[in-house]
Order: structure tokens, then C-alpha cells, then sequence
């Protein structure tokens, strides 16, 4: 027999709603401003009473989402401003496994690093329950040394592959060779502070920090293709500010987009893979430089006109031109942003897949497509995977202020 709601309830659930709406309204306003905001800012801005705004904000400071500001001296008559600002007590634990590397980092919801650890490591073919462990205890370590005033929300680990982001599960990674790997079954989630734990693919974590420049505030750019560049390729395409993961958070997997089908066999198991020609390793191959190889010995190789490294280069350029085409073809996305290896080289590249985008992409006559760069973080997947936990909260506010 079904149960009827007790007198109310359905009005109370409504309130709670229109409670939770509120707070995000108020929340987003002061984080998405530029500049510090006070209360009479933000009731203009979102057409909230003052006094709704004044109690919202009061909330919002006292679960430590807000900060205030030493108020202003208005000139003339009238009270003072309070400016408000992004609390600096609440942050995110951001973890990222990738083939070179492991990282740890604490990021604040104004976009701070706290505090951080990465540890250069040769992962490729690692164990997963190993590596895992031994990004537990990186966690664990950071954990100890920070402010005990922090409080922290969440946290994110970024990995480079296909990610069932429900379920938590690494369905595979060809690049460390990972495959079916159940991620809280392995990692000691009370090296975490048993923080609950968001999984997701690094490139679709790094793309979220060219979508917002800190937690909350949009960067300059809302449609575009984000491109890894590790020691494979991964990719995420950004549309409205928003990652669009797909159904199951598998999309963007731009790395494994057939170049050429009779081109040199991937670990993924296809052939003539774009990572095959722009992955990190294969632009260093090609060269003829050893796999540790720093880009930047590429870079000068090529200003200096050794032949393979120039071979290497337009070989990268070119897959990079005729998968990302294909790309923005099917999006109507004009822009492609560069990260990781290939924003090292970007300056060289740039040219060149430019000129290829230009050819290829149907709309390039009314809309030129362009190539820009990420800015410079060595562990974007973790910084993103930090953003993603803040953004959660800025989402539903009312689930931290009530806690
Ligand atoms: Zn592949």
C-alpha cells in the first residue's frame, strides 16, 4: 500500500528546494565574480531581497563556503560594504595517476594549492593495487601537514583511461596497462580521511581547469577540445563551460581516433591510433631521443633543423590536424586548447595544425579555428579532480551548510 506524505512534507521538501537554489544562487555570485562582492551586490545581481541575501550569506560564512572581508569605507553616508570572497577553509583533495608520474594536491575553493607532493615515477605496466597504495599514502602524508582549521570536502583521483565514473572502476588504461581495476577496492580510502572519493578521466579533469580559472568562475573559453598530451593522448570536449563526458563518462577518447588504419599497432588495439604520432613517446621515438627525453630537447632539435626531430613534429602535426578536424567537424567547435607535452611544444606545432584545421574544417571559412595553449600546471588532472569535488558543493550548497 503506498504511504501517503505526512501532512506538509511535500511543502517542507519544496522549501528545502527553493532553500538549496537560493544558497547556490548566492554562493555562485561571489565566487563567480572577479572582484570581491558585498550583500547589496549580490541581491542586485540575482534579484534576492536584501534580507534573504544577508541570512543566506550568514549561512554561507558559517559553513566556511564564504569569507568576509574587512568592509569598505563607503564615501558619503550609509553602512559599509562587507566584501565577500571564496572561503578559504573549505578545499579538495586532488589525486592523479598518470604513466610518469603521481601527485597529491590540496586545492581551496579560491583555487589555491595548499599544499602538494608529486613524485616522478615510471608507471607503465605497474601494479594498480601497488600504485594505488602507494598514492594512499602520498594522500596521507599531505593530509598530516595541513591546517587542522581545513576542512576538506571531498576528494578526486584522475587516471588515464576509460573510467566508469559510477561504479568507480578503471575499465582501461593501455598506457600504464590497466585494465578492470576497482579503484576503492584498492585504495585505502582511510588514508583519504575516508573523504568520499570521485573517479573520473584525467583529461576530463584537466579541461575543467581551462572552464573555470578557479572553482565556480568561468575562463575565458566555454566551447572548445581540450587535448592531453602525456605519454599517450587524451582528450575532452568542452561544450557551454560544461565537460561532456557522454552517457557513461567515456567520451573524449581523442587519442584513440584512427589517423591512418594501416598506421603502427596501439595498445588499445587498434592501429594508427593519433597517440601513435603525437603521444609523448612516439613524438620522442620518432626523434630518435630517448623516452625520458624533456620536449624542449625536441623543440631546440628542430630550431636547430635536425631532420627527425622536424619528421617527428609534422608527423604529430598532421595526426593532430586530421583527427581533431574530424573532431570539430562533428561538434561545431571552433577552438582546440593544447595541454601537457603538446602545449611544451605548441609554439612549433601551432602552425602547422592550424593550417591543416583550416583545411579540413567545413565551417573554417566563417569560423576560423583556432589553437591555444593551457596554462602551465604540471598535474592538471589533479587540480581538476579537486575542482570537480568544489564544484560538487557549489552545486548543492545546502548538503554542507547543514552539516
Ligand atoms: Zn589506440
Amino acid at each position: 500500500m503506498a504511504r501517503t506524505p505526512p501532512p506538509g512534507a511535500a511543502a517542507a521538501a519544496r522549501q528545502a528546494t527553493i532553500r538549496d537554489t537560493n544558497l547556490r544562487l548566492v554562493l555562485s555570485t561571489v565566487l563567480g565574480s572577479a572582484e570581491p562582492v558585498s550583500r547589496a551586490g549580490v541581491a542586485g545581481a540575482t534579484a534576492l531581497t536584501r534580507s534573504t541575501v544577508s541570512r543566506l550569506t550568514d549561512e554561507l560564512v558559517g559553513a566556511g563556503l564564504v569569507d568576509e572581508l574587512e568592509p569598505l569605507r563607503a564615501p558619503g553616508r550609509g553602512r559599509p560594504g562587507t566584501p565577500l570572497v571564496a572561503g578559504r577553509g573549505v578545499a579538495a583533495l586532488g589525486l592523479q595517476v598518470n604513466p610518469g608520474f603521481s601527485a597529491a594536491r590540496v586545492v581551496d575553493l579560491q583555487g589555491r594549492i595548499v599544499e602538494e607532493h608529486l613524485v616522478t615515477e615510471d608507471l607503465v605496466g605497474s601494479d594498480p593495487g601497488e600504485a594505488l597504495r602507494r598514492i594512499g599514502e602520498l594522500a596521507r602524508r599531505l593530509r598530516r601537514g595541513l591546517p587542522p582549521t581545513l576542512r576538506l570536502v571531498g576528494a578526486g583521483l584522475a587516471l588515464p583511461g576509460v573510467v566508469s565514473v559510477e561504479d568507480a572502476v578503471l575499465l582501461s588504461a593501455p598506457n600504464l596497462g590497466w585494465s578492470e581495476v576497482d579503484v576503492p577496492a584498492l585504495l585505502d580510502l582511510r588514508a583519504l580521511g575516508n573523504l568520499p572519493l570521485r573517479v573520473a578521466n584525467e583529461a576530463d579533469l584537466a579541461a575543467r581547469t581551462v572552464a573555470e580559472v578557479v572553482p565556480g568562475r568561468s575562463g575565458p573559453l566555454s566551447d572548445f577540445v581540450y587535448v592531453s598530451g602525456e605519454v599517450g593522448i587524451g582528450g575532452a570536449a568542452v561544450i557551454g563551460g560544461r565537460v561532456f563526458a557522454g552517457r557513461h563518462g567515456w567520451a573524449g577518447e581523442i587519442g584513440h581516433v584512427a589517423v591512418d588504419p594501416r598506421g603502427p599497432a596501439c595498445p588499445c588495439g587498434s592501429t594508427g591510433c593519433l597517440e601513435q604520432y603525437a603521444g609523448r613517446r612516439a613524438m620522442l621515438r620518432t626523434a630518435g631521443l630517448p623516452a625520458g627525453a624533456p620536449m624542449a630537447l625536441l623543440a631546440q632539435r628542430v630550431r636547430s633543423g635536425d631532420a627527425a626531430a622536424r619528421t617527428s613534429l609534422d608527423a604529430a602535426a598532421r595526426a593532430l590536424g586530421v583527427a581533431l578536424s574530424s573532431v570539430l567537424n562533428v561538434l561545431d567547435i571552433s577552438t582546440v586548447v593544447l595541454g601537457g607535452h603538446l602545449a611544451e611544444t605548441a609554439e612549433l606545432i601551432r602552425p602547422s595544425l592550424e593550417q591543416h584545421l583550416h583545411e579540413r574544417v567545413i565551417s573554417a571559412l566563417w569560423l576560423r579555428p583556432a589553437v591555444e595553449v593551457a596554462g602551465q600546471d604540471d598535474a592538471p588532472g589533479a587540480t581538476g579532480a579537486a575542482f570537480a569535488v568544489l564544484d560538487a558543493v557549489i552545486d548543492h550548497p545546502a548538503g554542507w551548510v547543514d552539516r
